[in-house]
């Protein structure tokens, strides 16, 4: 039997992570978090970080976001972190500290959504239900050669139902386990390993030369750019940060004040457009520093970043913070703040230094 295949190549062909072999719920839902933004090689030191500062449930329910914000660094989608963070809260003071044990109760909970929930209900629990990350869609989608896209709604339907019925339902837990590896390492975006896959005598795609064309997925939505201006003001050795605000990108991580504009502002513009919002003095000189891009899901960031030297305390008006350099390490903050860092730290900005 195929699923038998399954997991005769999984037991000899998986790799050795920290999340698998254990039923603890907290473990695995912290792994699915951290996976479902990164791959396994650069999620592994973060769920190690992870675990170590919160080693259960309700130490994590007691951290407050910054913290939270701070070890989530450089993983993108920081509304994420803030919802594991809100997760762990309700569990703690709703549930005891103790997951619902079955995936509609899981469903209940205010941040955990159907993959989530059906890979603590599968893994922790072994209770017969279908995990399908992006992995499982390219297989299940090869294996029956179905070119919905995977991620339309009726693709998705299929999908699931398709990966239900090939469940083992003896094993739930490993297969569901056993097929994300396969994904992972065999039946890969590019260049699937089809000679070394345990389905290959069923696999449809294979059988009908579909295996490079199959899974279709629908076009991404059109990506926005923003012209962004980044400032340094440093007055008497500080600097000023600022906490982002919602409904916007990065909220609550710390950054630099900047200007939005639609292009990218000419030198005079620039002056003018600070002199207006009283955040230069007429006197003032705008130093050029350096221009990067950085690109989000839906949204390219085209950035500017630029010092300004002042002996006069700008009102900011952004309720903003003055503080040494050195400091920023403790703020959680974008990563192309970071980015802008990096190259600080490689140059040389006189009086503002920044040890590493
Ligand atoms: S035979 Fe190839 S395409 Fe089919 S499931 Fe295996 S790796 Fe994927």
């Amino acid at each position: 039997m195929l699923q038998k295949e399954l997991l005769k190549w999984y037991a000899s062909n998986q790799r050795e992570l920290p999340w698998r072999n254990t039923r603890n719920p907290y473990i695995i839902w912290l792994s699915e978090v951290i996976l479902q933004q990164t791959r396994v090689q650069q999620g592994l030191p973060y769920f190690n970080n992870f675990l170590e500062k919160y080693p259960n449930v309700i130490s994590m329910s007691e951290a407050n976001e910054d913290e939270i914000l701070k070890l989530w660094q450089g993983l993108g989608y920081y509304s994420r972190a803030r919802n594991m963070l809100k997760t762990a809260q309700l569990i703690a003071n709703n549930y005891q500290g103790i997951f619902p044990n079955n995936y509609e109760g899981l469903l209940k909970l205010k941040g955990i959504g159907p993959y989530t929930a059906a890979a603590i209900a599968s893994f922790a629990y072994n209770e017969s239900v279908a995990v399908l990350d992006g992995n499982v869609y390219r297989v299940i989608s090869r294996l029956f050669a179905k070119d919905e896209p995977i991620n339309g709604s009726a693709g998705k339907k299929l999908f699931e139902e398709l990966a239900l019925q090939f469940l083992n339902k003896k094993d739930p837990a490993t297969h569901n386990q056993a097929i994300m590896e396969l994904g992972a390492l065999v039946c890969t975006p590019q260049n699937p390993k089809c000679s070394e896959c345990p389905l290959q005598k069923s696999c449809k795609a294979l059988d009908l030369g579909l295996v490079r064309t199959l899974p279709v997925k629908l076009k991404k939505l059109k990506v926005k750019t923003r012209y962004l201006h980044y400032f340094i003001f440093e007055f008497k050795g500080k600097i000023a940060i600022f906490q982002r605000p919602e409904g916007d990108i990065w909220q609550n991580l710390f950054d630099l004040p900047l200007l939005e504009a639609s292009n990218h502002l000419a030198e005079t513009e620039l002056k003018q457009n600070l002199l207006e919002k009283n955040w230069l003095q007429i006197n003032e000189e705008v130093q050029f520093l350096f221009q990067t891009r950085h690109i989000l899901t839906h949204q390219r960031l085209e950035a500017l970043f630029f010092l300004v030297r002042t002996n006069n305390k700008p009102a900011l008006n952004i309720q903003e913070h003055w503080i040494e350099p050195n400091e920023i390490k403790l703020k959680a903050i974008p990563r192309l703040f970071d980015k802008f860092l990096d190259w600080w730290k490689s140059n040389d900005l006189g009086n503002l230094t920044l040890k590493k």
